[in-house]
């Protein structure tokens, strides 16, 4: 059995590292999490980050992003979905109204690891879709976890958001923990011909806010229809 299941959120985190971080948004804190957690997929890391801007300490209605992990989108520029899309417009966001949080989960492939992400890709190369292909590989269509999202708000002292977010059921689960979401904030990204299929399938079956006009296909390169 497990020794962590005993232990309460605030004794299954721990802040390990920060330090100032520039990017090409703006300047930002970053944080660097330790997360007790033998539940999550083996494969996932836990260190979980918080890029930070501004002062967020005890404000109210801090605009917060609390986006999982996604190498094919963020580092290779993968088509087949809108993660590093909605990432950059989120960053952009804070930076533009100087304060906020991204919290970067490190759940990669909706939490069932890189590989069997890869093994999804596969499947769906042959026509399953990105729920048909989970199920096919006896994997869960959706495994993210967000308790750690809420302890590190509350390590943050940050109890109310905004929320960038399309997904309401993130919003529903991140409230069911104690966090208070005073309003969504959208992050649109328009879908390019790979990724049509599977913002049709986020927007249809698992009832994401994504407006009919970003499912017009747009060239990545130049952003036209
Ligand atoms: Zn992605």
């Amino acid at each position: 059995m497990s020794s962590v299941t005993h232990l309460l959120p605030e004794q299954r985190l721990n802040l390990v590292a920060e330090s100032n971080l520039p990017t090409e948004f703006g300047d930002f804190r970053l944080l660097v999490f330790h997360w007790e957690d033998d539940a999550a997929h083996p494969e996932l890391s836990r260190q979980h980050l918080a890029l930070v801007r501004g002062d967020i300490s005890d404000k109210d209605d801090v605009p917060v992003r609390i986006h999982s992990e996604c190498l094919t989108g963020e580092v290779f520029g993968s088509l087949k979905c809108d993660c590093r899309g909605q990432l950059v417009a989120a960053q952009e966001w804070i930076a533009a109204n100087n304060y906020g949080i991204i919290l970067y989960l490190r759940q990669e492939g909706r939490g069932i690891g890189l590989a069997n992400k890869i093994k999804a890709y596969a499947l769906q190369e042959q026509g399953a879709d990105t729920i048909e292909a989970n199920l096919k590989l006896h994997l869960p269509v959706d495994a993210r976890q967000y308790d750690v999202a809420a302890a590190i708000l509350r390590y943050l002292h940050v109890f109310s958001i905004k929320l960038l977010t399309n997904n309401p059921e993130k919003m529903q689960r991140i409230q069911e923990l104690g966090i208070t979401i005073k309003e969504r904030i959208p992050t649109i990204v328009a879908a390019n011909r790979f990724s049509l299929d599977y913002l049709r399938v986020k927007q249809s079956r698992l009832q994401h806010h994504i407006p009919n006009e970003a499912l017009t296909v747009r060239d990545p390169n130049t952003n036209k229809p």
